[in-house]
């Protein structure tokens, strides 16, 4: 049995940042990290986003090893004993540890039934589409939010004949305002992309997919971004409290048990400045509360109270977004240039902001984190 005195099971972004949290806080106690993919931890934003522009593949890696952990790639752990300390792969290979992270993210949402469809999320799924996509193929992307609306634009800028397929009114529309949903997802037709709104899937195959009204699409390849499911099934099979995400305390700790903590997209972490819990799926957090929960792993008793923030582009759209970006709130908003630069404040029923996006407005989070934190009512000329 290899002994370490911490685990990371999990080797995503938040595996990688907590790495590097434990080593702000111990240089030698040992790391060992589990990872079920074969790649080092990499960045998973550029796979809808910067690998499709140019950006060189080699540039994703995280440097995990280098920070001065031992990565067991390819390898999935199983079970856990938390009174003995040891975990368990699916090779039998047992690791004993003195702290534990459980760091593994979410697996892709799916649709019963279907076979042959990309369900991305992954390296191998990026390359897996970038070897189909020569100019002038098609695909149906099936989903209108994150994973859906970035790989259809970056698609489409590669000469790709792209077909988006979701249930929604528009394009983000559980993010965006509708009016703002409604001009995206014309942006996108007026790009040469066919958008099939309030539509289902109702079967789909490598190269086919059948909607709800009865239309069959062929395509040369179906790809599907229907969020995901936090990956918790090790948490409840030893019985952590698991609610929409393992649940941790401020420190990233699971109840009951100090030397047990989970972190990024599959924990659920109290926000103090929202006044409850949420599982945030962004990068930042991935990496911001990667790094504080390992630091805490490593002794530093910090609590996590970062609001993190997120952003997407498509097309030449993009924006950054803190706080919770709901479009069920009301919206006080201020444009510069109505649907192409301008502030949306998602306020309560007392006008008290509960997230901001910025849209095609750099440079703001930290302004709207304050304004969340004050929790005082917003007026439209306060936003600028
Ligand atoms: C394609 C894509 C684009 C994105 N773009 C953006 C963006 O533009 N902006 C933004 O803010 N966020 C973006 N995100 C979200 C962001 O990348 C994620 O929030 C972040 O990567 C989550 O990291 P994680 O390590 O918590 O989870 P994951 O990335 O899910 O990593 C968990 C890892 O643990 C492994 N694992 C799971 N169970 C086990 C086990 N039992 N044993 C061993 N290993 C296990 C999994 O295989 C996986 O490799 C994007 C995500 C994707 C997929």
């Amino acid at each position: 049995m290899e002994s370490t005195r911490y685990l990371i099971v999990g080797g995503g972004m938040t595996g990688d940042a907590a790495v590097k949290g434990i080593r702000e806080r111990d240089q030698d106690g040992s790391i060992v990290l589990v990872g079920a993919e074969p790649h080092p931890p990499y960045a998973r934003p550029p796979l809808t986003k910067g690998l499709w522009a140019g950006k060189d593949e080699a540039k994703i890696w995280r440097g995990t090893e280098d920070a001065g952990a031992a990565l067991r790639l390819g390898r999935r752990i199983v079970s856990l004993d938390l009174d003995r300390h040891v975990a368990t792969d699916d090779r039998g290979d047992e690791y004993g540890w003195e702290k534990l992270l459980l760091a593994t993210g979410g697996r892709p949402r799916t649709i019963p039934g279907t076979e042959g469809v990309v369900y991305f999320r992954t390296l191998d799924d990026y390359r897996a589409i970038r070897a189909r996509m020569r100019d002038g193929a098609s695909a149906v992307v099936i989903g209108g939010g994150f994973i859906g609306s970035e790989l259809a634009a970056s698609l489409a800028t590669n000469g790709c004949r792209v077909t988006m397929v979701f249930p929604e009114r528009g394009i983000a529309s559980r993010v965006l305002p509708a009016e703002l949903s409604a001009y995206v997802t014309d942006e996108y037709r007026r790009r040469g992309v066919e958008v099939l709104t309030e539509e289902t899937v109702a079967a789909a195959g490598a190269n086919w997919v059948t909607t709800g009204s009865g239309r069959t699409i062929e395509a040369d390849t179906i790809v599907a971004g229907l969020g995901l499911e936090p990956e918790t099934d090790l948490a409840t099979a030893v019985g952590l409290e698991v609610d929409n995400g393992i649940v941790v305390d401020e420190l990233g700790r699971t109840a009951g048990h100090d030397d047990v903590f989970a972190a990024g997209d599959v924990a659920s972490f109290p926000v103090a400045a929202l006044g409850r819990r949420f599982r945030v799926e962004h990068e930042d957090h991935a990496k911001s509360h990667g790094r504080a929960v390992g630091a805490n792993m490593a002794g530093a008793n910090v609590p996590y109270l970062h609001l993190p923030f997120f952003y997407s582009d498509m097309f030449d759209l993009g924006y950054e977004a803190v706080g919770e970006v709901d479009s069920r709130f009301e919206t006080v908003e201020s444009w510069e240039e109505p649907n192409r630069k301008g502030i949306v404040a998602y306020v309560d029923e007392s006008r008290r902001p509960r997230g901001f996006l910025y849209w095609n407005v750099w440079d703001h989070v930290d302004l709207g984190r304050e304004l969340i934190s004050a929790g005082a009512p917003i007026q439209e000329a306060a936003l600028v």
